[in-house]
């Protein structure tokens, strides 16, 4: 539908000189019987890869469509740091408008509400349904639990687009309303939660010194920061104490009121704002796709990132889809290796070629952004908390960023 809508609209630009009309007809037919479309389903760590990529060596006799919610991608390793006040909110923002027309690609902004497999259609809410040959899902995660509680003081940490004005505007109502501090709690105690407590109160002091507000962590787990060292775990819990940032280990959320959050044994914790921010679960609209899923409802692949239904080209990256003979964790540094691995196979598959596997590092870098100009660096058996930690991951965040920004998006926020 979309090919002939093209071609008509070609016609109709070049109905004046009709010699040209003929040739053009010719050509065009042959061309466009022959053109098919890749098209991306979210544009993240690994999709923006492919966009790039596409920029600088386009396939031929194909498209390149893009699917995605918002007219930009934020990138995570930089929101903790933007809510210290230490970028300005551009700086982690991604235009996909202005990536994705460098690279001569087409740019979709609608929801995906299911994927046909069989007939090969992704259905949107607003939009005629779109055709591909192949398809690349990487939608990445939402944080557990995140629908379940409804309150107002709930501002779950995606979509991250909109995470820092939900959650200004939350504080904002609760600076205007109350005749006291407000409270935080911050539900998650993996590293994200640890990193959002650090810069979420650096934040408040910023704007409301005068205020002395509760930061609490919250976890259902006997322990925060899952997957580092006893002694970074050690580092960070004396530094979240100096910082008077309590941590409750073995609360799980089972209730929330308008002020306050309740768990499972009805142990009630004042909470005027409550970041969630969870570990990784898969969005619903996963399930939708008619395609086979890991336990956690994320799209099972192979090592080649295809998903399991190997009769349908489709491939899941980043935090949406589970290698299952090789599971990681749901982390931006296996989204950003994949991007290779993706884009050969993406080109090999229109090619009928074989296809190459991903292997998963098992250690990876850590840094932890603490808030006041440092960072916690935890590499295999060693870790670090210092300014030039600190130094070490901007460098790294903006040398990554920067590649995916031809347009800066305007900031309304003052630093
Ligand atoms: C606060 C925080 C800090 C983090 N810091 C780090 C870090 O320092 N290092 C690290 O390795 N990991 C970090 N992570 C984890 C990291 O963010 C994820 O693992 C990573 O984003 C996964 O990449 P992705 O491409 O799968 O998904 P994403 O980067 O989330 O990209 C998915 C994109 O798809 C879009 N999308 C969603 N639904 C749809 C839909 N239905 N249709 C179309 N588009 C859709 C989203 O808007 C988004 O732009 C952090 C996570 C958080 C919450």
């Amino acid at each position: 539908m979309t090919r002939f809508g093209d071609f008509i609209t070609d016609m109709l630009l070049y109905n004046q000189s009709e010699d040209f009309v003929v040739v053009f007809y010719l050509v065009r037919t042959h061309h466009v019987l022959k053109i098919r479309s890749l098209v991306l389903m979210g544009v993240g760590h690994t999709n923006a890869d492919v966009v790039l990529k596409w920029s600088k060596s386009p396939i031929e006799n194909c498209r390149l469509v893009c699917i995605s919610k918002f007219p930009y991608s934020t990138y995570s390793g930089m929101l903790p740091g933007t809510l210290a006040g230490q970028f300005a909110s551009e700086e982690m923002q991604i235009s996909l408008p202005a990536l994705i027309e460098r690279a001569g690609a087409e740019l979709i902004l609608d929801d995906v509400v299911s994927v046909n497999p069989e007939n090969r259609t992704i259905h949107f809410a607003n939009r005629s349904p779109l055709i591909f040959d192949v398809l690349s899902v990487g939608i990445g995660s939402i944080p557990a639990e995140s629908n379940k509680f409804d309150t107002i003081n709930i501002v779950p940490i995606k979509p991250m687009q909109t995470f820092v004005e939900r959650f200004d505007y939350r504080l904002n109502h609760c600076l205007n309303n109350l005749d006291r501090s407000p409270e935080i709690a911050i539900v998650g105690g993996g590293v994200a939660g640890i990193e959002l407590a650090f810069c979420i109160r650096e934040r408040f002091l910023r704007r409301v010194p005068s205020h002395s507000p509760r930061f609490r962590i919250l976890t259902s787990g006997e322990e925060i920061g899952d997957g580092l060292s006893s002694d970074s775990i050690r580092k960070l819990r004396r530094l979240l104490s100096k910082k008077s940032i309590e941590v409750i280990t073995g609360f799980r959320v089972a209730k929330t009121t308008h002020e306050a959050v309740i768990n499972q044994n009805g142990r009630s914790q004042q909470a005027d704002v409550v970041i969630w921010a969870t570990g990784a679960a898969a969005p619903p609209v996963l399930s939708k796709l008619g395609l086979p899923v890991d336990d956690a409802g994320f799209l099972a692949t192979d090592k080649t990132l295809r998903t399991t239904a190997q009769n349908h080209p489709i491939f899941a990256v980043g935090d949406s889809g589970t290698i299952i003979v090789d599971p990681s964790p749901k982390a931006g540094v296996y989204a950003v290796r994949q991007a290779p691995i993706l884009w050969s196979n993406l080109k090999a598959i229109l090619k009928n070629d074989s296809l190459e596997e991903f292997s998963p590092q098992k250690e990876f870098l850590k840094i932890l952004n603490t808030g006041e100009g440092k960072a916690l660096l935890q590499y295999k058996s060693m870790n670090f908390h210092a300014k030039w930690c600190w130094k070490l991951k901007t460098y790294i965040d903006k040398s990554f960023v920067q590649k995916y920004q031809f347009e800066k998006i305007q900031s309304q926020e003052k630093k």
